[in-house]
């Protein structure tokens, strides 16, 4: 795949670029895949091939790679205002009317937004938030956040310690005072005998163990995406939801819904929350929030934590915290566009009416002997690979099962993403049926291959 010659477009990438989150001898083999330009859901890289991306990118580009109606509304804000803060109580009339559609499209009756550059940004807004409440409310001690196992809530410091992930460890993280809960993944965590239902008391169960040990007068929020995505695609256990909230309603812990994935239809609904029937405090988005057209993060906060964090900052006359990017203009610009277009442009509907595709396709692979079990919600899914599927044993992670599935799947145009052992397909929203043929054809072929060499 990859050309060697020094002045390619692989070597030129290994040369001056630190890859994030990339296996580096895989890369260093196979060479940077790296791309020029987009159409419908395809991708296309320096080479001319073309790539099926079964992601959407990074789980954002829901409206495809080539909106006209995106680009128009950014180029016209470009033209128009490029760029403001939100600072010293200015701000763009873009930002004020996305404020507005955020609260209306919001599970809340009312509401107030706070603006990033991106969902670990958001997810670090909300926990500074929190904690300006516990000082300004007399109670500094109530600063510790609650999140799951495998959960993935970003990058930065703080949203890197909310992580439940353990490679976070290299950077001796978390910090203290992040705590992880257990994760309801009933097929992997569920005991030998016990059913859904018992499975999903146990979280409960153990979640306020957990807060009682830690002293309920401490914990300042707990964290959760309605659907885990980058933990491998988990939707919670039946009744999850059902079984927390209360808990957290009885210690008055705020229930923040991380919904950078799942906010925008990506489930079915608009948001996660309703798809699973449960109400948070606020909701932190990014994403999908601008089809993945502008880096922007958004914490939306509901009617409580709005007017308390809001009379906290009428308090000491401000809340002391943004970005240079806040808010920008043409984000906010992108973002109205980008909603209306999920919203009433039938992509919202589109995830309504292929999911049922969606789920045959990954029901008939799951078939496979080496497919532990598919789970999935809407319009994300994950298959999980596995040496014995009647004990569930993973294949031993030397022979890095998903990352050859993946990669087989881009040698033959599909792009989807292995997550631990599982396979993760979150197709934009604009995905054809015959492009959904496509998609399970190739990563059926890729299964076959790769099982038969590792089996
Ligand atoms: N929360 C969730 C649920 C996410 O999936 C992600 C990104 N995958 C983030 C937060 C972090 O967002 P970003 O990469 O924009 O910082």
């Amino acid at each position: 795949m990859r050309d060697d010659a020094p002045n390619s477009w692989e070597s030129r990438a290994d040369t001056y670029s630190l890859y994030g989150f990339t296996d580096l001898p895989s890369v260093e083999q196979r060479g940077a895949v790296v791309l020029t330009h987009g159409k419908g859901p395809y991708v296309y890289d320096v080479h001319g091939r073309s790539y099926l991306d079964a992601n959407s990118g990074l789980w954002n580009m829901v409206a495809g790679f080539d909106h006209p109606g995106l680009t128009e509304a950014a180029k016209a804000q470009y033209d128009k205002f490029p760029g403001y803060h939100a600072f010293f109580g200015r701000m763009s009339d873009q930002t004020v009317m996305l404020s507005e559609k955020l609260v209306e499209v919001s599970p809340f009756d009312r509401g107030r937004v706070f603006y990033t550059n991106s969902g670990s940004e958001a997810n670090d807004t909300m926990v500074k938030m929190l904690w300006f409440l516990g000082l300004a409310e007399g109670k500094p001690q109530r600063r510790k956040i609650i999140t799951r196992i495998n959960s993935y809530h970003g990058v930065t410091a703080v949203s890197a310690s909310m992580t439940g992930k353990p490679y976070n460890s290299v950077f001796g993280l978390p910090l203290p005072g992040f705590i992880h809960v257990g994760c309801p993944h009933y097929w992997r965590f569920g005991k030998d005998g016990e059913s859904e239902e018992q499975f999903t008391a146990r979280m409960a169960a153990e979640l306020e163990a957990t807060i009682i040990k830690e002293g309920p007068d401490t914990i300042a929020g707990f964290f959760a995406e309605p659907v885990m995505g980058a933990g491998g695609v988990i939707p919670p256990s039946k009744g999850y939801f059902q079984a927390i909230q209360p808990v957290l309603k009885r210690y008055g812990i705020p229930l923040i819904s991380d919904e950078v994935i799942t906010g925008f239809g990506r489930t079915g609904n608009t948001w996660g929350c309703e798809t699973y029937g449960f109400m948070p405090d606020a909701i932190i988005s990014s994403k999908n929030i601008t089809a993945g057209f502008f880096p922007m993060g958004a914490v939306i906060l509901g009617p409580e934590l709005a007017d308390r964090i809001q009379a906290a900052a009428e308090a000491i006359e401000e809340f002391p915290h943004g970005f240079t990017a806040s808010g920008h203009p043409v984000g906010c610009a992108i973002a109205l566009k980008a909603i209306d277009v999920v919203m009433n442009e039938g992509l919202a509907e589109n995830v309504k009416s292929l999911t049922p595709k969606f789920e045959a396709g990954l029901s008939y692979l799951a078939e496979n002997p080496n497919i532990g079990e598919w789970r999935g919600k809407g319009l994300m899914g994950a298959l999980e690979a596995v040496k014995d599927k009647a004990t569930k044993t993973p294949f031993p992670g030397t022979l890095s099962v998903s990352e050859r599935i993946a990669n087989t799947c881009t040698d033959h145009g599909l792009i989807c993403r292995p997550l631990g052992q599982a396979i993760v397909l979150c197709p934009p929203f604009i995905m054809t049926e015959g492009q959904m043929d496509e998609m399970f054809n190739k990563l059926g072929e890729a299964l076959k291959k790769v099982f038969a060499e590792v089996a």
